[in-house]
């Protein structure tokens, strides 16, 4: 898709699908995936698939192949056998990771990767200026429409009022905001976040959740999270999918998921 004048200030106030054909609204399927390790199945024949707009909690044990998963979906491991899908005629298998960046799957890591030395403003603006469709010059100026988007994004990321601070000076909880905003400013329709709130303080992790409520249904997102907690407050009446050796092992809503034996068994406990 291409930005239009007057098309930036309220641009991620709608789930990004232009441009990609869906069926039934699916943005990702994954069908029948296995990834092999020297023989040892990371994923075993899983299948799962995303709908546009939608929050999507993952969950499992370690070792359930959650981050295989996501390596599959962004092009850094190729499965053995079985099909990957972004909208409807996007074949991932296919693609290079820069490639499938640039198709519009983003993905934020468990560490965050903010450039330390550049100011809070400055990160959003790189972000925004490594966007294929902003070439960057040597005159690049940004637009008010533009200064616009990165002020809505630094409101949404909780950083209003530290713009100028360096990125290495913010906390490790501001540090992952100020990366979920670098995300938003490449605008992607599938957002991949592992792990977002770990080693963050009870407050971070409350504020992470409201600012993922906060994008719920304007992207769509699959987030990996191992606090019940904070996967509580996001799942709300929507998918939450239990991993397990490499394959689901269960999906519904969070209290079905949590009721389930199979799911007590092998990760809740009793
Ligand atoms: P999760 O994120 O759910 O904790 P992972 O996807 O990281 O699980 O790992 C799933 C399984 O695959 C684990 O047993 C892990 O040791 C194994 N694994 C992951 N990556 C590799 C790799 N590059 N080589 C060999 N084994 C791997
Ligand atoms: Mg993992």
């Amino acid at each position: 898709m291409t930005t239009e004048p007057g098309d930036a200030g309220g641009s991620y106030q709608r789930v990004k699908s232009a441009g990609l054909d869906t069926v039934h609204g699916a943005i990702l399927y994954l069908d029948d995936i296995t990834v092999s390790f020297d023989g040892f199945k990371a994923l075993n024949k899983l299948s799962l698939d995303i709908s546009v707009g939608e929050l999507r909690c993952i969950i499992g044990p370690n070792g359930a192949g959650k981050t295989t998963m996501m390596d599959v979906i962004t092009g850094k491991t190729r499965p053995s056998s079985g099909t990957a899908f972004f909208g409807q005629t996007i074949d991932l298998s296919r693609m290079t990771e820069y490639d499938i960046a640039h198709a519009g799957i983003g993905r934020k890591f468990q560490r965050p990767t903010v450039f330390e030395q550049h100011t809070v403003f400055e990160n959003l603006e790189l972000a925004m200026k490594m966007d294929k469709r902003v070439r960057p010059t040597l005159w690049f100026r940004l637009s008010s429409e533009q200064k616009g988007r990165i002020d809505e994004v630094l409101k949404l990321i909780r950083l209003h009022g530290n713009e100028t601070r360096l990125a290495g000076l913010l906390s490790h909880g501001q540090k992952q905001w100020l990366e979920i905003g670098m995300l938003l400013m490449q605008e992607p329709q599938l957002i991949l976040l592992d792990e977002p709130v770990a080693g963050m303080s009870d407050a971070e992790t409350a504020r992470t959740a409201e600012l993922l409520n906060e994008l719920r249904g304007k992207h769509s997102i699959m987030v990996v999270e191992h606090d019940m907690g904070f996967v509580t407050e996001i799942a709300q009446g929507g998918k939450v999918t239990v991993l397990h050796e490499g394959a689901v092992l269960a999906e519904g809503t969070m209290q079905q998921v949590q009721a389930d034996e199979r799911v007590i068994e092998v990760y809740l406990g009793r």
